[in-house]
């Protein structure tokens, strides 16, 4: 067994930020992440992102990846592992690592979970046919790989990330369709719907897919428009030929981990399902096992890398191992946060942290 002070699940942008905390305050850490790349969403996204200058408003998302990463990755205090899976995490903080084809046994003083999200999907006739993907999947093939999922495609969802991934297939010569929404009203910016509309992109709201049509790979889809309690309206079909289709409708937080260590979890649907209960420290219920990012709720990279910063400072405070600013920089974050929860896309998420602070916490 390899002995570790604090083990970082996760390098997206909440680990990061995390681990600089740490490393600085003089704890050496792990940061394990299963991707050959470190920065999690960040770095396949290409659109500038929105906010305040703090958290790298204006500034594309591989970008802002790379200045994290920048921040810890010659860090002496920092051991960094990628391609490497944690496929077990046990209440004596034993961590078990897929890497290389072999199973690592790690046992760390504090752990921090900050696995991200994972999409969500939509039950359909045939929604397994090859061509249907998710927005991030989406995300993944064009702006690492380079790779077009389809020449023809609609977009299923009008939430931010549908229509950024729709602006980022039309950039890249993919005819968008059109994007649908279940709901009576658009889920994202209006800049961003306005951006679409403009070019040429109907936004069909009341309308989802019922089936989707092919044989080896998808052919055309057949979408059917709402009535007010959500019910398909008979005689309203069509059917649209495209080659692929993209689900866009919402990430769920990745709680396994979580789970498999007995963490209390509730399912709060304003964080996205089930998520881990945590305490003021971001503590779950098993005592020194940490949690932040979307795997606590989903929100934003903005305000994913607010609490890195504080789940880090926190975990120093545990571990008796302060940051040489640990006060200031804790009431810095702690307003940031505050403030990024203020604006209009942050009342869900507050009210859901309220339902989330009525649960039991018994960690020590
Ligand atoms: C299309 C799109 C557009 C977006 N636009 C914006 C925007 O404009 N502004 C904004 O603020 N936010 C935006 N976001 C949201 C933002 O990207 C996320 O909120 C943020 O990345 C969450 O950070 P995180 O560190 O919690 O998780 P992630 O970034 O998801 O990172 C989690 C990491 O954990 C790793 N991991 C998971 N499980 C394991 C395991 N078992 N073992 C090892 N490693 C594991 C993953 O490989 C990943 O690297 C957007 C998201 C998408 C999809």
């Amino acid at each position: 067994m390899i002995k570790k002070e604090l083990i970082i699940i996760g390098g997206g942008p909440s680990g990061l930020c995390a681990a600089k905390m740490a490393v600085e305050a003089g704890i050496s850490v792990l940061l394990i992440d299963r991707s050959p790349k470190l920065g999690g969403q960040l770095i396949k996204q290409t659109h500038k992102f929105f906010g305040s200058k703090a958290q790298y408003a204006k500034t594309r998302g591989y970008d802002i990846a790379q200045i994290l990463i920048n921040q810890v990755k010659d860090h002496p205090l920092i051991e960094i592992l990628n391609q490497a899976t944690v496929v077990g995490l046990y209440d004596d903080k034993v961590v078990t690592v897929h890497y290389q084809d072999q199973y690592i046994k790690y046992q760390a003083d504090a752990v921090i979970v900050a696995t991200g999200a994972s999409e969500k999907f939509l039950g359909f006739e045939n929604n397994d046919l090859p061509g249907i993907y998710g927005a991030g999947a989406v995300q993944t093939l064009m702006n690492l790989y380079g790779v077009l999922p389809g020449q023809e495609i609609i977009m299923v969802g009008s939430g931010n990330i549908g229509l950024i991934v729709s602006y980022q297939l039309l950039q890249a010569g993919v005819k968008v369709k059109a994007i649908i929404e279940a709901a009576p009203t658009i889920g994202g910016y209006k800049v961003h719907a306005s951006k679409m509309r403009r070019l040429g992109v109907p936004i069909l709201t009341q309308t989802t897919v019922q089936r989707a049509i092919g044989k080896e790979h998808l052919e055309a889809v057949e979408l059917v428009s709402l009535d007010e309690k959500w019910q398909p309206i008979a005689g309203s079909e069509k059917i649209e030929k495209v080659d692929a289709l993209c689900i866009s409708v919402g990430l769920s937080p990745m709680h396994q981990l979580l789970s498999m260590v007995n963490a209390k979890t509730k399912f709060i649907s304003e964080l996205g399902g089930f998520v881990p209960v945590i305490d003021d420290h971001h503590q779950t219920s098993v005592a020194n096992i940490f949690a932040c990012g979307d795997a606590v709720g989903i929100e934003e990279a903005s305000s994913a890398m607010m609490e890195g910063y504080l789940t880090g400072l926190y975990v120093c405070d545990k571990m008796h191992k302060h940051h040489p600013e640990q006060k200031a920089l804790t009431e810095k974050y702690e307003f940031e946060l505050d403030m990024l929860r203020n604006g209009p896309f942050g009342i869900k998420t507050k009210i859901g942290l309220e339902k989330l602070k009525k649960g039991e916490i018994h960690a020590e």
